[in-house]
């Protein structure tokens, strides 16, 4: 706008300094100075001109109303740098007239367009300087603008302007705090979400504030104390009202319009967050809760570990997987519900446990107690609760619980306490189940162990550190031999041999027996082939091989077997797959697929342990069979004349069923003539021969080979 003259500034400045001087009889009075230091300050427009039209001084507003930053912009310059031609040229002509005259005009007013279509109305006057002699040297004027006199700044008309723009082009809420006189202006979408009824037209500040949930009115007050204090910060705050019974969340984001440095207005934005934060306090529930059991999770729980002290039961169900195994996942699902629900009621009971859910079949329960004598107490009451059955899918199902107890403070790391209390679970357990065992540091000891002794194990499988013992089978009737029956061993590099137990249910655990299992595969069709070829009396003899249902499951049993017969030159008739009744019992679609494959191809199949498991009667005729395995501890009450009845309906039920029968842990001549007058077709025990390495195996009985085909048996070959 400032013309080039005008730009040449500090000359020009200093020019002007010395025409005021001169203007005003030679010396700058301290008077004079304080008039010009008050004339900056006052809120309409005040300038000197001297009779070349120059302006010689020019006020703060001025300089603002032409968006000039410094005096040295306009000092020097003519209306024409600073002004459109045609109000230029107005201004010259009465500045003309001033200085011809001699007169004031006094009161001028002339009207413009404003940008926004708004008239502006600036009102001018205007008087001669004279010189001591009486001349006029310069015009001195002032004006003011009439629109609104109210209005402090431009910046202050620029941001209303924007305000009522923005309020009309916005779905959002807008309101508009007045400061000084705590007024508000609502447009509509504000006066809706705060549940006002008047909009754009100032309503008292307070009465918004009575609308809000109690609590969120002090926030919001203090809230905006803060930025009229501090107007660099900016608002943002969610408010809870109710309108018309419905809860609803606002949330509020606003910054102070500042004049000369203080927060004369505080304008913002409102908008519905109900929903959304409806949606966060849903998935922060989801984040801490169980979704089956709707208990807190495991995740919850460490944090409610971590915040406070006292006792930790550690809760495993006993039977979860023989349930889950037996009846399917959706029965277990509904037994963990009914367990939640039982815990779920001592809670409410005893108002300062809490229960949760670890995940699986593992819950958890804090409770404040101060003695460990009073957490082993609460095991008991929990037990108890258990004890009575849950009705699932008409079934009445029993399940026991195992608890692990450690008391923890806020100072301990909940990962560790976690640790003790699974040690101490697993202690529980060890002992039997259906038990609750208090931490002590030494149970550290025997947790260490089993962690060593699996990772032995792991090492084992990497290294094959295993061989097979074998364990002859003997006709009933001729007590020659019929199969053999490979037994797992672990043979640790200088310690003693291990037995299954040992290590089978680790194996099982982590699925590596799927691994061991292949070459228990391998390995026993290779020692039956080789075993052949040395000695005539083995040709018929088979090979019965124990299977897991992992191998199932991750190890294809079925094409293991198919590839050993292959490889080792036997036939599908020549093995024997020993597979548990649990195992089939919790198999899945996958395992009765390849049961039905081997079979189909010439592999018998034997159900092992029978006897002991779960397994309903339909799962006899339904699963493709061909030996029962009764177990030892049948064989064992013949003895003490207890199992009679049942052995006895067993065979029966076999021989119906068209299943060949072996007795096993024959240990004693009176057992073997039992079963065998009753019936059974094959007998296995250390009577017969116990289990040994394939170097030390003799055919028992007889050298003699079998060669004759019994009528009774698919075994006595
Ligand atoms: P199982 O299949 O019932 O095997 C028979 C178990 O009874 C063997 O125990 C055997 O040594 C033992 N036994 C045989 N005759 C008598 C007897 O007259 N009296 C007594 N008291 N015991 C006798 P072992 O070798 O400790 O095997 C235990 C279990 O480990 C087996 O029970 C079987 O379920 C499992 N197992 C063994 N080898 C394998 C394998 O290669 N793979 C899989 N998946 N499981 C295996
Ligand atoms: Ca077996
Ligand atoms: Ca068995």
């Amino acid at each position: 706008m400032a013309s080039e003259s005008a730009r040449t500034g500090l000359h020009e400045a200093a020019r002007c300094q010395s025409l005021l001087h001169e203007l005003t009889g030679g010396s700058l009075g301290r008077e004079l100075e304080i008039v010009l230091t008050l004339l900056q300050r006052v809120p309409c427009l005040v300038f000197i001109k001297d009779v070349e039209h120059r302006f010689v001084f020019a006020n703060e507003m001025m300089l603002r109303s032409f968006g000039l930053t410094s005096e040295d912009q306009v000092l020097g310059a003519t209306d024409h740098d600073i002004h459109p031609p045609e109000l230029a040229a107005i201004y010259r002509e009465m500045d003309d007239q001033i200085v011809a005259t001699g007169q004031p005009i006094i009161d001028h007013e002339d009207r413009q367009m404003r940008l926004d279509g708004q008239v502006e109305v600036v009102r001018t006057t205007k008087l001669p300087i004279r010189d001591r002699s009486g001349a006029v040297v310069g015009t001195m004027g002032y004006s003011a603008n009439l629109t609104e006199p109210t209005r402090l700044s431009e910046a202050l008309i620029i941001s209303e302007q924007r305000y009522a723009l923005a309020a009309k082009a916005t779905r959002d809420g807008i309101w508009d705090l007045h400061v000084r006189s705590n007024e508000v202006v609502l447009n509509p979408r504000a006066a809706h979400l705060l549940g006002m009824t008047v909009h754009d037209e100032p309503v008292d500040g307070d009465t918004i504030l009575d609308a809000l949930l109690p609590g969120h009115a002090d926030r919001l007050r203090d809230a905006i104390t803060r930025v009229i204090v501090e107007p660099t910060e900016e608002l943002r705050l969610d408010v809870a009202l109710d309108i018309d019974g419905e809860p609803r969340t606002v949330e509020l984001i606003a910054t102070a319009v500042v004049v000369d440095g203080r927060c004369v207005r505080v304008v913002g934005s409102a908008a519905d967050i109900t929903a959304e934060r409806e949606r966060e306090r849903e998935l922060f529930h989801q984040a801490t809760h169980d979704d089956l059991t709707g208990l807190p999770n495991r995740r919850a729980l460490m944090a409610q570990l971590a915040a406070g002290s006292g006792h930790l039961l550690y809760l495993d169900l006993d039977s979860f997987k023989t349930v889950n195994d037996s009846l399917g996942h959706h029965a277990g699902d509904e037994l963990l519900i009914g367990v939640a629900r039982r815990l779920t009621s001592l809670a409410e009971d005893a108002q300062l446990l809490t229960v949760g859910r670890f995940g699986g079949d593992e819950f958890a329960v804090l409770a404040p107690s101060s003695s460990s004598d009073q957490a082993a107490l609460l095991a008991t009451r929990i037990a108890r609760l258990l004890s009575t059955p849950f009705r699932i899918s008409g079934v009445d199902i029993y399940t026991t619980v195992s608890v692990g107890i450690v008391r923890f403070e806020a100072t301990d790391d909940p990962a560790g306490v976690l640790r003790d209390a699974d040690i101490a679970l697993y202690d529980a357990k060890a002992a039997g189940k259906a038990r609750a065992s208090v931490f002590r540091t030494e149970m550290r000891d025997a947790a260490a162990e089993a962690l060593d002794l699996g990772m032995r194990i792991r090492k084992a499988v990497e290294h094959l550190d295993f061989e097979l013992h074998y364990q002859p089978i003997v006709s009933a009737d001729t007590r020659r031999i019929t199969s053999v029956e490979a037994l797992l061993r672990w043979a640790p590099p200088g310690r003693p041999l291990e037995a299954p137990s040992r290590f089978l249910p680790y194996l099982e655990e982590t699925k590596l027996i799927a691994a061991v299992g292949r070459w228990v595969v391998d390995e026993s069709c290779r020692q039956l082939a080789d075993w052949r070829r040395r000695d005539p009396s083995m040709a018929n003899v088979r090979m019965s091989i124990n299977v897991s249902r992992v191998q199932f499951e991750t190890g294809g049993l079925a094409r293991t077997v198919f590839q050993a017969i292959d490889e080792h030159g036997l036939g599908p008739g020549d093995v024997i797959v020993e597979i548990t009744e649990t195992a089939i019992g919790s198999g899945t679609p996958e395992l009765t697929e390849q049961l039905s494959e081997l079979r189909r191809r010439g592999v018998l199949i034997a159900m092992d342990d029978f006897g002991v498991g779960q397994s309903s009667l339909a799962m006899l005729c339904d699963m493709p069979l061909d030996v029962l395995k009764i177990d030892r501890s049948f064989t064992r009450r013949i003895l003490d004349r207890t199992g009679d009845p049942v052995i006895r309906s067993i065979l029966d039920l076999a021989r119906e069923l068209g299943l060949e029968t072996v007795a096993e842990g024959v240990e004693a001549d009176e057992q073997a003539h039992w079963m065998t007058a009753n019936g059974c077709v094959h007998l296995q025990g250390y009577l017969l021969g116990r289990p040994v390495p394939a170097g030390d195996f003799r055919v028992p009985g007889s050298r003699r080979l079998v060669t004759s085909r019994s009528s009774r048996s698919k075994l006595d070959a």
